[in-house]
């Protein structure tokens, strides 16, 4: 098991060093407070468990892409998975090195895939033929090859949220296994391309890791029938996926345990693994600050009113997702009552917990929305005309403002009447 960065200090609940009442004093609410020390540590546990494989961890951007947080992992040396120009944009900005980068995503522009190029990334994962021509011509013009990997659908079933499951035949992503062999072989013939690599990534928040290593046999058997087609593959890219505890009941397979039931499987085969984990970086090591605006009875039920809403995080009315929702200071929170906890937002979907068992807190009080590092900020709009929230990176005792609270004048930029 890993640290949780946030525990109670003295009745406080703190990041890392950081009481959360100080942030919240100093900074303002919402906030999102994400433990710089927590995401190292969940991204050593890949680099740990992966020692003695050749293998690049490339953190899948899309989960959190705040640059501060791009910018630390950059500096642990991190790889990046990118689905777009602008994850691109800002995994340089961060100091990233393109190079050791991996883009990924079902509809690349001749925009993106130039910009790639021209920033000489690693590879791209091809996910239709079309692609791969477009991928083809842009990098002859450039006088360039491309390295691509073709992202195969290996029809297993993740068993996860219906919108977080991306292997089965019937979703958009990847080409059909089945239909592989001739996709890589007409790819073969096409100039200004190295096809290197296979990848597949099954979908998200994987709490048991079997249907990861389901894929991972039919996508090495795929790599030596390729083989045997004269196709020099030498990267076997396995995604993202593995998940994390948002409940306090779940458990969720250590990094180390998943890998080490894949190590036989790649036993002798002389292939890079590639992973692109995102959620399991991020999620846990950052939380959603809010405060208490309001409680109100309506009926039977009770609401608590806070100053967070869906367009901050908007996981709970997009996934029906849970986070564990904790009072800051502990004290002074003797009696218990059961209910929903929501924003100001004008829809009935913006809720943040429903029926919850709370403590009995009252206008002015803090609370943590906790696992909320992945699929958090970046998933944020302006809705209601809300700025968004500001970001923080806690380093020990130190608070970095990695993205200041948006104004009045930000929610009108490049507007005009
Ligand atoms: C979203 C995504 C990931 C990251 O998934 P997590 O579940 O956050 O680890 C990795 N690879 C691809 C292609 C993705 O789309």
């Amino acid at each position: 098991m890993l640290n949780d960065p946030f525990t109670y200090q003295a009745g406080v609940l703190s990041c890392e060093g950081v009481a959360l009442d100080s942030i919240a004093t100093e900074f303002g609410t919402p906030t999102y407070v994400y433990a710089k020390h927590g995401i190292l540590s969940r991204f050593s546990a890949y680099e740990n468990a992966l020692s003695g494989l050749p293998h690049r961890i490339c953190y899948s951007v899309k989960a959190n892409s705040n640059l501060a947080i791009l910018a630390v992992l950059a500096k642990q040396g991190a790889g990046f998975d990118i689905v777009s120009g602008g994850e691109l944009f800002r995994v340089i900005q961060a100091g990233g090195d393109p190079r050791s980068v991996v883009f990924s995503g079902v509809g690349k522009t001749p925009e993106e895939i130039r910009f790639a190029l021209e920033q000489r990334i690693h590879s791209f994962n091809c996910e239709s033929e079309s692609e791969i021509e477009w991928i083809s011509k842009i990098a002859t013009e450039l006088g360039q090859t491309a390295s691509i990997a073709i992202r195969v659908n290996p029809d297993v079933d993740a068993v996860t949220h219906p919108y977080i499951s991306t292997g089965l035949r019937e979703h958009k992503f990847g080409v059909d296994i089945h239909a592989a062999e001739a996709t890589y072989t007409r790819a073969a013939q096409l100039p200004g391309l190295a096809i290197e690599g296979v990848s597949c990534h099954i979908g998200s928040q994987l709490l048991d890791p079997d249907p990861l290593l389901q894929a991972a046999g039919k996508v090495i058997e795929l790599v030596k029938r390729l083989r045997a087609l004269n196709l020099p593959i030498r990267y076997l890219d396995l995604g993202g996926g593995l998940g994390v505890p948002y409940r306090p009941g779940d458990r969720a397979a250590p990094v180390n345990t998943f890998i080490e039931r894949l190590r036989p499987k790649l036993e002798g085969l002389n292939l890079t693994l590639m992973l692109e984990p995102g959620r399991s970086v991020v999620a846990e090591s950052g939380v959603l600050l809010a405060r208490v605006l309001l409680v109100k009875r309506n009926g039977e039920k009770n609401f608590v009113i806070v100053d967070a809403a869906m367009n901050d995080l908007i996981r709970p009315a997009l996934y029906q997702a849970h986070h564990e929702i904790v009072p800051v200071r502990q004290c002074g929170h003797e009696s218990h009552f059961r209910a929903d906890v929501v924003g100001p937002v004008c829809e009935t979907g913006d809720f943040f917990a429903r029926g919850r068992e709370l403590p009995a807190v009252k206008p002015g009080d803090l609370l943590a929305i906790r696992t909320a590092g992945a699929y958090g900020f970046v998933l944020s709009s302006n809705y209601n005309s809300r700025p968004r929230p500001c970001e923080v990176l806690v380093d020990g005792n130190d608070v970095h403002i990695a993205r200041r609270r948006e104004q009045f004048a930000d929610l009108i930029r490049g507007e005009s009447a």
